[in-house]
């Protein structure tokens, strides 16, 4: 019989992040396909209580917590210690806890320190005559495996944005507070502070239902011989306000700002999708003056709907790898949305 525990941490302001509400889906679907095993909750935050409430409608047996001061902030040492002592409490034979940096960092150490096992990046979880297979991706998103394995405790950690978040109610949970020896050297690091852009400057926005991205195209000459830097920058700085679309880039444009010939100040070597950058996941994504070559467009698996505007009708984009392209000038055709977007 398999014990499946969905472990998971609170935010700052004691809440839940909608990853945990994903994980929790992935849990109770797990659950819902296996009959006979047992689903639990663990909680690791400096206050679990009103998070534990929040989820109260949920179909799980019994909830575990480990609560304090020391639990408040990121910490490996902390963080592993909490999991492990709630994984034993709970005698979990399955883990599954949504892939936040702070997971990510701790959970394969706790894997290790139980004798179980750790894949990261699970994009889906199945269970089929008794069975468990998780998916993930590898070779930059090329390749998707579906994986079983014999060992336990088994830690799946759910990549954010790839499954639909429960919408189990609320109500009173009753905790169950496990306790944790902490040695003196779990608490040597200490998070002094958090460095961030300001609001307004922060590009990259996960929850968005645009991703829209930007290539080389944008510094490049134009018909009248010219480049028009300045004026890319407002197009696109117009269309991001408007829009609140997340801001991806070609690595070419990404280059290019990290060589001082910042079209785009705000432009990170963050906010590039491909191969070499990152893979995000958004409903819709618009990609202007970029070629749509291999090693970008793999970055792009997980965007539901692709469009592309390009002025080359033979641009990659054109060979299969977006839904629509608009072989047009995206000057002028962005300069026209954010006409319409602002009147
Ligand atoms: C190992 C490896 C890993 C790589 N990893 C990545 C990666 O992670 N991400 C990534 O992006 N790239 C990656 N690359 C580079 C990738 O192969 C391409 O070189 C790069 O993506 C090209 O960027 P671009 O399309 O912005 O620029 P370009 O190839 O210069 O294309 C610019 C496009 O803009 C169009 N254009 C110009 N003006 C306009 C206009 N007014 N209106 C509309 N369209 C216009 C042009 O027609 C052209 O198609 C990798 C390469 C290698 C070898």
């Amino acid at each position: 019989m398999e014990t499946i525990l969905l472990l998971a941490h609170t935010e700052a302001d004691g809440s839940f992040g909608k990853s945990v509400r994903e994980a929790l889906h992935v849990a109770a679907s797990l659950h819902k396909g296996l009959a006979s095993s047992k689903l639990v909750v663990g909680l690791i935050g400096e206050n679990i209580q009103a998070a534990a409430d929040s989820i109260a409608a949920c179909p799980a047996a019994k909830y575990f917590g480990v609560a304090g001061a020391e639990f408040a902030q990121a910490r490996y040492a902390t963080d592993a210690a909490a999991a492990e002592a709630i994984c034993r409490a709970a005698q979990a034979t399955v883990v599954v806890a949504p892939a936040t940096s702070r997971f990510n960092r701790c959970l394969a150490g706790v894997a290790q320190r139980l004798g179980g096992r750790a894949d990261t990046h699970v994009t889906g979880v199945a269970a089929e005559n008794g069975k468990i297979s998780v998916n993930r991706w590898y070779y930059r998103q090329r390749m998707e495996a579906a994986q079983q394995r014999m060992q336990r405790p088994w830690f799946m950690l759910i990549d954010p944005g790839s499954q639909s978040p429960c919408g189990c109610g609320g109500g009173t949970a009753s905790v169950e507070m496990v306790a944790v020896n902490l040695t003196d050297t779990c608490r040597r690091t200490n998070v002094i502070g958090i460095r961030e852009p300001k609001a307004d400057a922060q590009t990259i926005r996960p929850d968005a239902q645009l991703l829209f991205v930007t290539g080389a195209g944008w510094t490049k000459k134009q018909a009248d011989g010219q480049t028009h830097s300045p004026e890319a920058e407002q197009l696109i700085r117009g269309f991001l306000q408007a829009s609140r679309a997340s801001l991806g880039s070609s690595k070419s444009l990404v280059d290019q700002s990290g060589e001082g010939q910042a079209v785009l100040p705000f432009l990170s070597h963050l906010n590039q999708v491909g191969q070499t950058g990152a893979t995000p996941r958004h409903p819709k994504g618009l990609s202007t003056c970029c070629h749509g070559e291999e090693p970008h467009t793999v970055g792009w698996r997980f965007i539901a709907e692709r469009r592309a505007i390009n002025l080359d009708p033979n641009c990659g984009w054109a060979r299969g790898k977006a839904d629509v392209l608009y072989v047009a000038d995206a000057f002028k055709v962005m300069a026209k949305v954010n006409e319409l977007l602002t009147t």
